[in-house]
């Protein structure tokens, strides 16, 4: 069998499928892909919103509620509170499998037809309303993947740090800005891919570090 260029039925551009992608396609019985692999990972990526929140009113409660689900979707939404609670009955909206019928068809129409939850937020989020994907968080916002922080706000995949903004992929930092990818920092700016420093502004791969600039 030889590679095979095809054109992506989204964006239109080229993209190879090669001998052992084919040889894999037959061995799972599917047909081999019409879309180009960077589109195939957008539109899987679509499933997890992180950032982008709308206003909508809760299902139930009819509560204003910011939901990570956009408005167009039409998807039945209750805010935290109404979808953990025992006002609703989650078997109310099971349905039986149709064989007759495509699986992706009826996928749709549970997932339309069945109440989401606003956002996935956990536990004991105190005064963080604006983060998704968090949890046992205090004072956070527009935070994301946040999980055990404490004023942290415009950061995104933070665990356990204290009075950070603008960071990604900080872990266990106290009073730090814009640090990217990085862990045990405090009172430190501008650090990238550093760790376990001190007073120190604009680093990159260093670790270990006290009053270090440039
Ligand atoms: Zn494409
Ligand atoms: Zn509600």
């Amino acid at each position: 069998m030889n590679s095979e260029i095809k054109q992506c039925q989204n964006c239109k551009n080229s993209f190879v499928i090669e001998p052992e992608d084919f040889l894999f396609y037959e061995k799972i019985r599917v047909p081999p892909p019409t879309w180009c692999p960077e589109c195939r990972l957008i539109r899987r990526l679509t499933w997890r919103n992180e950032r982008s929140l709308y206003w909508i009113k809760c299902g139930l409660c009819k509560k204003d509620t910011l939901t990570m689900h956009p408005p167009e979707n039409n998807f039945i939404i209750y805010c935290r509170e109404c979808w953990y609670s025992d006002k609703w009955e989650p078997f109310d909206f099971a349905r039986e499998y149709n064989f007759s019928k495509p699986f992706f068809l009826q996928w749709k129409e549970i997932l339309t037809n069945t109440p989401q939850v606003n956002l996935w937020t956990l536990r004991n989020n105190i005064g963080s309303d604006f983060t998704n994907y968090s949890v046992d968080n205090k004072n956070c916002y527009l935070s994301y993947s946040a999980v055990g922080c404490e004023n942290v706000f415009y950061s995104q995949a933070v665990d356990k740090d204290n009075d950070c903004f603008d960071c990604t992929y900080l872990k266990t930092s106290e009073l730090c800005y814009e640090n990217l990818n990085g862990s045990n920092n405090y009172n430190s700016m501008f650090l990238i891919r550093s760790r376990d420093c001190v007073d120190c502004e604009f680093l990159f791969d260093c670790s270990n570090c006290q009053n270090c600039f440039w």
